[in-house]
């Protein structure tokens, strides 16, 4: 079946437009999307992880996904920039929040990972709104076991790779660590984009760049256009299964103040956007939006932000299909 006729004959869910119900109104999935229990059909899904229990500075970033959804109501179908029309080929519906425990850090990076194996068992592709960075950890542990060594393209003002914070292995500055030691990634298909800010030692980055990482300070990206940075990622992460995790706290907190732990001299969202626009293209078999917490975001606009994002993620998916 060609793609035309593909088209033809599935009757793709579409978010729910302005007009026929207004944008403040009616229970806030993302984009407006349709809601099911599982990925049964689904080409990509929206899922939240409402979890902090591994922040370290502020937390609040529980509250994330429902905030990220609560401003996603203003979101269209349609990539006016890149041509993208994700629900002109992908099946996508918002299929609710992991259900974390509040109580357990363990418990709840098990229910993540269990969670996980089912909702890419039948190919669908995550974009996942948390939730601190802790999540992306057991998510990584799911996609290893379904497509093997993976490549990510992370982006943080954090590397993320302590041994231990607080004499504690599971924290949300540590998923790249424990990701790396169990051989989850491809690690000469890793690139970190945009960390920075102040440190324990002069070479805090350097155990990065020892695993085969391409580490790319925050000072290598500022006053200019990350294109060309982004086909270099590309040609490096190249064929194989990718994963994006993309720390809010990535972005300036002048456009995204409601995070945990910010750090001056970020990323634009102009950058953030060339970033996710370049891994068109790849194997990318899922995503994360992480960090954003609502209540240090008095005014929506991380999650504002956040939300756009996460649109911008699904318009790369493969098999979304450009009105050229
Ligand atoms: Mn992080
Ligand atoms: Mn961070």
């Amino acid at each position: 079946m060609s793609s035309a006729s593909n088209h033809e004959f599935r009757n793709f869910n579409q978010p729910l437009g302005g007009d026929a119900v207004p944008r403040f109104a009616g229970i806030a999935t993302m984009m407006r999307l349709p809601h099911q229990a599982t990925t049964d059909g689904l080409d990509a899904c929206f899922v939240g992880v409402p979890f902090d229990l591994g922040t370290s500075n502020r937390s609040g970033a529980r509250f994330g996904p429902r905030q990220v959804r609560s401003e996603s109501v203003l979101l269209r179908p349609y990539n006016m920039a890149t041509r993208a029309a994700p629900f002109d080929s992908l099946q996508v519906a918002d299929i609710g929040d992991v259900a974390t425990n509040a109580y357990n850090i363990f418990a709840s990076i098990d229910r993540i990972e269990k969670a996980y194996d089912g909702i890419i068992a039948n190919g669908c592709r995550p974009v996942t709104i948390g939730g601190d960075h802790t999540i992306a950890w057991p998510i990584l542990r799911a996609l290893h076991r379904r497509y093997g060594p993976i490549g990510v393209v992370h982006v943080d003002a954090h590397a993320d790779v302590n041994d231990t914070m607080g004499g504690e292995k599971i924290a949300h500055g540590t998923p790249f660590r424990r990701a790396v030691e169990e051989g989850l990634l491809d690690c000469n298909r890793v690139v970190q984009i945009g960390l920075r800010g102040t440190g324990y030692h002069a070479d805090d980055f350097d155990w990065c760049r020892q695993q085969g990482f391409r580490v790319v300070q925050a000072e290598e990206c500022w006053y200019r256009s990350l294109v060309p940075l982004m086909k270099e990622v590309t040609e490096r992460v190249g064929h194989g299964p990718v994963y994006l995790s993309f720390d809010i706290d990535g972005l300036d907190p002048s456009f995204a103040p409601g995070t945990g732990t910010p750090e001056v001299g970020g990323l634009t969202v102009q950058q953030g956007l060339e970033i996710i626009r370049g891994l068109r293209g790849l194997n990318l078999v899922g995503a994360d939006l992480v960090e954003i917490s609502p209540p240090y975001d008095p005014h929506g606009t991380t999650a504002l932000v956040g939300a756009n994002l996460a649109f911008e993620m699904l318009c790369v998916l493969p098999g979304v299909q450009y009105r050229d």
